[in-house]
């Protein structure tokens, strides 16, 4: 199975949204929050890397959030794609999907873990049943916060849904909530213990809000997360 790439756009220095299709396939099935992996051979070496599909189903289309990693192995030449060049892909696989929208909801994201949530947002939301969901989204500077005007627009459709985003490295001009991720959870979760946390980034952020999470007495089946590395 192989993934075109159809077109990229910049997001922020160094992220880009990518846009493929699979020929061939009339639809390619999966859940918001899968992921798909990647592989190509360089120099010699075949390579694979999971990536999280930061759009909903689309008859045979899907969409990646990417920053690139300086002198790393995948990230440069997914960069270096130009339309119409693919890339070997597996199909949609992975565990980090909603459970149940009929309880409360908090998902937690830092940099391009916003991917998976970019989808699994509207599928919360779409749900008859759905409940309170909080998006707390880290990212070091406003021209960083990738989707804003998305998750604003679905912030006003939807009364039942808040988007706050946070900077660790604000300037003057910004009056929104600041510091990491962490620093917001107490609000988010007041008093109450029975509403399902998801978390997705990097290793450091996703352990240390499971750890503040299980010290306030949260189960861990409560706890759904998805590791960038
Ligand atoms: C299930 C899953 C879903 C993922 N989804 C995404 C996604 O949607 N978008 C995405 O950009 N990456 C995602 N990743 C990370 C991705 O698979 C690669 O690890 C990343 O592109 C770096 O690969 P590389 O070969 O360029 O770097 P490598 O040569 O493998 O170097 C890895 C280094 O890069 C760091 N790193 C890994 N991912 C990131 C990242 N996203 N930002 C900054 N540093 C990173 C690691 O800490 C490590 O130090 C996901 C990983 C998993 C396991």
């Amino acid at each position: 199975m192989r993934a075109r790439l159809l077109e990229s756009h910049e997001l922020a220095p160094e992220v880009r949204h990518f846009v493929f299709d699979v020929p061939g396939a009339v639809e390619l099935q999966f859940k918001a929050g899968q992921f798909v992996s990647l592989s190509e051979t360089l120099a010699g070496k075949k390579i694979t890397r999971a990536y999280s599909i930061a759009s909903l189903p689309k008859g045979n289309r899907f969409e990646l959030c990417l920053n690139l990693v300086h002198e790393s192995a995948f990230s440069p030449h997914l960069f270096a794609m130009k339309p119409g060049d693919s890339v070997e892909m597996t199909p949609p696989l992975g565990f980090f999907v909603i459970r149940n929208p009929a309880r409360e909801a908090l998902f937690v994201a830092t940099g391009t873990g916003i991917a998976p949530f970019r989808p699994m947002v509207r599928d919360y939301l779409a749900h008859p049943d759905a409940n309170q969901l909080t998006l707390v989204f880290g990212v070091r500077y406003e021209n960083s916060i990738y989707y804003r005007d998305d998750f604003e627009a679905l912030a006003r459709e939807h009364p039942n849904f808040r988007f706050w985003p946070t900077l660790s490295r604000p300037d003057d001009s910004w009056t929104g909530r600041t510091g990491h991720v962490q620093i917001h959870l107490l609000e988010a979760i007041g008093d109450r213990r029975d509403l399902d946390v998801y978390i997705c980034g990097l290793k450091a952020m996703v352990d240390d809000v499971r750890a503040i999470l299980k010290e306030l007495g949260f189960d861990r089946k409560q706890i759904i997360f998805e590791k960038y590395d």
